[in-house]
């Protein structure tokens, strides 16, 4: 008789995690509760996981340092920004280039690490991140380093919150007037990008059928994990409430009100659904379980 051929998916399935930060393990300053408890059992089980940001400010060391400060330890090797992403994005498009940069440490950072120049003249890019060292001079200059031909792109092109007192107004508003300015659309890396959404799974060592993204914002991790074909976990600790999930056209694989209440026990069984495949013309979306 036969051998039966081993499945290697279903042999050594594993499961990893990429995690959103904002509105998923903290808000604001404050920890979000059960978040240090789910990070430690991920350690503690070598599951492997990857926090993934499109906060392009900050560099992954200062990273750890924040979330040291709220009691959640990892490494350097945990941490995945939009400003990694879109180094490495650049450095494979055009290696050794030069960008004028609207942002702040982390994208610089990101940037000379992967052999670009920060320019001042004749940039091959102009590369907008989060920050708040912006001036209309700066401003000004972008606008016609792209009109003379460099290259517009965005670390991310998150919604601004739209409420009264934010002190941010988030880089696609700062993209949006560029882009009325000059006439040119930029490209976006990070999330729900699939160049950020697959650098995070390459980073980890995942197939697509072990990885699951976690996140509070529709428009940016659940779409972006629905769209590689990942599983997702949407948390209502964050920007997401049930009231707006009627506004979308597509649905996360499980709804949760935050961090502390995502069944790990069942994921790590293996028990749960497979990363869907690519819905049929006509066919409805499949419903999240709640
Ligand atoms: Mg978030």
């Amino acid at each position: 008789m036969k051998e039966p051929k081993l499945n290697p998916l279903r042999t050594y399935r594993k499961t990893g995690f990429l995690i959103d930060m904002d509105g998923v393990i903290y808000r604001g300053a404050q920890v979000i509760p059960g978040a240090q408890k789910f990070i430690a059992t991920l350690k503690e089980r070598s599951i492997p996981f990857l926090f993934l940001t499109n906060n392009s400010r900050f560099t992954q060391r200062e990273m750890v340092i924040k979330l040291r400060r709220i009691g959640i330890k990892v490494e350097e090797h945990h941490i995945f920004t939009s400003a990694m992403a879109t180094a490495e994005f650049l450095a494979s498009q055009k290696p050794h280039g030069t960008a004028y940069v609207l942002g702040e440490g982390g994208l610089v950072f990101s940037l000379n690490e992967h052999g670009y120049a920060i320019a001042e003249h004749d940039p091959d890019y102009v590369v907008v991140g989060e920050g708040r060292s912006l001036t209309l001079e700066m401003v000004e200059r972008a606008i016609d380093f792209v009109l003379e031909g460099a290259k517009l792109i965005a670390t991310n092109l998150d919604p601004a919150p739209r409420i009264k007192g934010w002190m941010k107004p988030g880089t696609g508003a700062i993209i949006a007037m560029l882009e009325e300015a000059t006439g040119k659309k930029a490209f976006s890396v990070g999330k729900p990008s699939p160049v950020m959404m697959r650098a995070a799974r390459k980073y980890l060592q995942l197939e697509t059928a072990e990885t699951v993204m976690i996140g509070d914002t529709m428009e940016t991790d659940i779409l972006g994990g629905v769209q590689m074909g990942y599983r997702t976990i949407l948390v209502l600790s964050g920007s997401a409430t049930r009231a707006t999930l009627g506004n979308f056209a597509f649905r996360p694989d499980l709804l949760v009100n935050s961090i502390s209440d995502i069944p790990l026990e069942v994921f790590m069984k293996g028990d749960v659904p497979p990363a869907k495949r690519p819905a049929r013309r006509g066919e409805a979306p499949r419903r999240a379980r709640r």
